[in-house]
């Protein structure tokens, strides 16, 4: 239960979303019906710069996962998919996806009153994030006799190197050059660039609106982030991006400005490491709400806040931040950069997701929570759950794990 003596301000930004997701989803609706549009699928770090520049309209499948997540239903759908041969501890988002669509089935048909996701021309993946993309675009493939298409970079790096940056830009020509001969197009390399300054701007400004969270009381949390997260994912590479997180920028210096909190009277300052919960992230909210702490800082919604693009060659910006991204570096790197964030943020404390189906974007699992508290005296708890298979995840053993974070906290202040 909230607490309903203590007002939250909502975020207006969130208003303005709900109509720029139905306009997005309606596109696309619209493309994959239309002769002359074709639509591409591609994974949510992977190269949609291109694909826009080739005039595709673009879906993220995951970002489907995490809906079929905060609907509450991936549980009753992954079995369909363990039925056609998944383990059921692999990927939920892959899972529930597959198994959505084998019932033939997507809230996207409730929410905005379109088919569900749109058939692919085009399936597009890179494996900086995790092999099981290319598994799960394999099987839409199939499903829908579509092109697939993979960029492959070198994974776990410590520092990246310019041989490495060399390596998967010549992978992206590769992929140019077979998207030209498979649909007969002609790549315009002005398109390309002025895709991937626009892609950057959302980035930067998606950067700066987090970077707010570092003033006392942060004007949005991680909850919040969540939802207005969609945009840098989904419509990277366009104006519509830029001109919502130039919008939302503001909203949150007027919130600073007039001291207006995510969480008023904010006592503590978490940071939340590892993939969200999808199904119980209103739970979770209001239970932190209730705590009075802030989930201040996180990994996940900092996955999008790419370096800047300052000229020179897009192929280059693109292999740069896609072998820079924290999911595909070393734990020495991962654990100096957790370290800079609790700093910059003023942590209090941190919470490790031990995501079951993820250990890809899990980070708790060889130590590094251990090292965290020991080498660095901050608290951490450690939570057992899943990203959208409920499952997973005890929401009444969690609340009473975190109630009993929030105390240790409390005592290590004092
Ligand atoms: S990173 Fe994790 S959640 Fe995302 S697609 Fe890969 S396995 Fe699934």
């Amino acid at each position: 239960m909230s607490d309903t003596t203590v007002k939250r301000v909502p975020i207006e930004s969130q208003k303005r979303l709900r109509g720029l997701m139905r306009d997005y989803f309606v596109d696309l609706d619209a493309a994959a019906k239309d002769t002359d549009r074709r639509v591409a699928w591609c994974t949510s770090v992977g190269p949609t710069e291109i694909l826009t520049a080739f005039g595709f309209d673009v879906f993220f499948p995951e970002n489907h996962g995490a809906l079929l997540g905060t609907r509450k239903v991936s549980h009753k759908l992954i079995p369909r998919a363990v039925g056609a041969g998944y383990c059921p501890e692999t990927c939920s988002y892959m899972n529930s996806d597959i198994g959505a669509s084998l019932n033939g089935w997507s809230p996207l048909q409730d929410i905005y009153g379109i088919d569900g996701p749109p058939a692919p021309d085009l399936l597009v993946y890179n494996t900086n994030q995790c092999r099981e993309v290319q598994d799960w675009f394999k099987f839409f493939s199939t499903r829908h006799d579509a092109s697939i298409l993979g960029v492959r970079p070198p994974l776990y790096l410590g520092e990246v190197t310019d041989e490495h940056v060399t390596f998967v830009k010549g992978q992206l020509r590769e992929l140019i050059g077979a998207i030209e001969r498979q649909f007969e197009l002609k790549l315009d390399e002005a398109k390309l660039e002025e895709s991937v300054a626009k892609s950057s701007k959302a980035c930067s400004l998606w950067r700066e609106v987090l970077e707010t969270a570092r003033q006392r009381p942060a004007p949005l949390s991680f909850w919040d982030g969540l939802i207005l997260m969609a945009p840098v994912i989904l419509m990277r590479g366009s104006d519509m991006a830029i001109d919502f997180y130039e919008e939302m920028l503001a909203e949150m210096n007027q919130r600073l400005a007039g001291g207006v909190g995510a969480v008023p009277d904010e006592r503590f300052r978490i940071y939340w490491e590892g993939m969200p919960v999808w199904p119980r992230i209103r739970e979770l909210s209001e239970k932190f709400f209730d705590l009075r702490a802030v989930v201040a800082a996180s990994t996940y919604c900092n996955s999008w806040a790419f370096a800047d693009f300052e000229g020179g060659d897009p192929l280059e910006w693109m292999a740069r931040t896609s072998l820079e991204i924290f999911i595909n570096r070393d734990e020495v790197y991962k654990q100096q950069f957790l370290s800079e964030r609790f700093d910059e943020f003023s942590i209090d404390g941190a919470i490790f997701h031990n995501a079951r189906t993820c250990p890809n974007n899990t980070n708790s699992r060889f130590g590094m929570a251990q090292r965290v508290r020991e080498e660095m005296g901050l608290p951490v708890l450690v939570l057992d759950g899943d990203l959208t298979d409920i499952r997973f995840f005890s929401t009444s053993q969690s609340m009473t794990n975190i109630e009993a974070f929030i105390e240790q906290l409390e005592a290590h202040r004092s």
